[in-house]
C-alpha cells in the first residue's frame, strides 16, 4: 500500500517525532517485516530508541543503517521536511531555499543535503524507455549557464532521450551527460537508456550508424538540406530540452557546473517521469523508499565529479 501524505498539514501532523518518522521508513525498508541483514531473522529485542537486536544472531541495526541517512546527527524530522520540500512543491526547491525553510546553519549543509536528496531520486534498476523513441544532444554550459558559467567557460554535452506517445506526445525520458559525440559515447547511453528493439529516431549523425546492429531499428530524419527546422524534426527531444534548461535557469538560477550538472539531470528525470502522477505529494514517498533503499555517500564522494 502506498501510503503518504497528501498536504503539508497532513505531513506536519504525521511526521512530528523521531518515532513516527523511524516506523516510516522502516514500513519502506521491510515491507514484509523486519528481516536481519545478517542471518534474516525475523525476530529482535529493541536496544535504546533506535537500535534493534537479532534475536538470532545479536546483529545490532537501525532503520537508517547502510542507507544515504545513515550516520546522521540530524534529526529524521528534518531529513523528512527537507524530503517534503524538496517534492512537493512543482519546481523543486534549491539547496538556498532549502537553507532558508530548515533554518539551517550552512549553505554548505543544505547544499550535501540536496545532492544526497538528488542521488536518492535515481531508481535502481530502473525500467528502460521503449517504442518509438527521440534520441538527440544538448550543450549545458556557456551561453545558457548565465554568469557564473561563463566564467568557467565550462560546456558540456547531455544526451536526451524521449519516448513517443501519439502525434506529439511526451512519454518518459532519460538525460545523461556523455564525454562526447562519438559512436562509444552515444551507443553507451542508448543501450541504457532504451531497449533493444526500439525504433531510434535521430539526426544523421554519423555516431548513430552502428546501433541497428545492437539491436534497435532505426530512424534518421536528415537535419541538413531540410527544409523544416530542427523542431520539427525531432519536436519532443527540443520540448524537453527548453523546459530543462528553463527548470536549471529559474529553479536554480543557472547555477549549475558542469561537475554538478548529473544530480540535475537526475532530478529533472525523476519529476518529469511522475509528472503524470495523479498526486504530486507521490513523489516524497518514492524520494523516502529510495533514500532507505540507497546506500552512504560520503561528503567526498558527493562533490566528486560523479560519472555513471
Ligand atoms: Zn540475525
Amino acid at each position: 500500500m502506498e501510503d503518504y501524505p497528501r498536504d503539508l498539514a497532513e505531513f506536519e501532523r504525521r511526521f512530528a517525532t523521531e518515532e513516527a518518522c523511524r516506523a516510516y521508513l522502516a514500513q519502506l525498508r521491510w515491507p514484509e517485516g523486519f528481516r536481519c541483514p545478517k542471518c534474516g531473522g525475523r525476530k529482535t529485542w529493541p536496544v535504546g530508541r533506535v537500535l534493534v537486536e537479532c534475536a538470532a544472531c545479536g546483529r545490532q541495526t537501525s532503520v537508517t543503517a547502510g542507507t544515504i541517512l545513515q550516520d546522521t546527527r540530524t534529526p529524521l524530522t528534518t531529513w523528512f521536511r527537507a524530503m517534503w520540500w524538496v517534492t512537493a512543491p512543482k519546481t523543486g526547491m534549491s539547496a538556498l531555499g532549502l537553507q532558508q525553510i530548515l533554518g539551517l546553519g550552512s549553505y554548505k549543509t543544505a547544499w550535501s543535503w540536496r545532492q544526497k536528496l538528488r542521488r536518492a531520486m535515481v531508481r535502481p534498476g530502473r525500467d528502460r524507455l521503449q517504442g518509438h523513441v527521440e534520441v538527440d544532444e544538448t550543450f549545458w554550459g556557456a551561453t545558457e549557464a548565465g554568469v557564473r558559467g561563463r566564467q568557467h567557460g565550462e560546456k558540456t554535452l547531455v544526451a536526451v532521450a524521449v519516448e513517443q506517445v501519439g502525434r506529439r506526445g511526451l512519454g518518459r525520458i532519460r538525460l545523461r551527460r556523455i564525454a562526447d559525440a562519438s559512436a562509444d559515447s552515444l551507443q553507451a547511453f542508448v543501450e541504457e537508456a532504451i531497449e533493444p528493439g526500439s525504433v531510434l529516431h535521430t539526426d544523421g549523425w554519423i555516431s548513430y550508424d552502428r546501433l541497428e546492429k545492437r539491436g534497435y531499428r532505426h530512424r534518421i530524419t536528415f537535419l541538413r538540406g531540410h527544409p523544416k527546422s530542427p523542431a520539427d524534426l525531432l519536436p519532443r527531444v527540443h520540448r524537453v530540452v527548453g523546459l530543462l534548461k528553463r527548470w536549471l535557469l529559474g529553479t536554480h538560477h543557472g547555477a549549475v557546473s558542469v561537475a554538478h550538472l548529473d544530480y540535475y539531470l537526475d532530478e529533472f528525470t525523476f519529476r518529469f517521469n511522475r509528472r503524470m502522477s495523479r498526486h504530486r505529494d507521490k513523489l516524497f514517498y518514492r524520494l523516502a523508499q529510495q533514500a532507505v533503499a540507497l546506500g552512504p555517500v560520503p561528503y567526498d564522494r558527493l562533490i566528486a565529479n560523479h560519472n555513471r
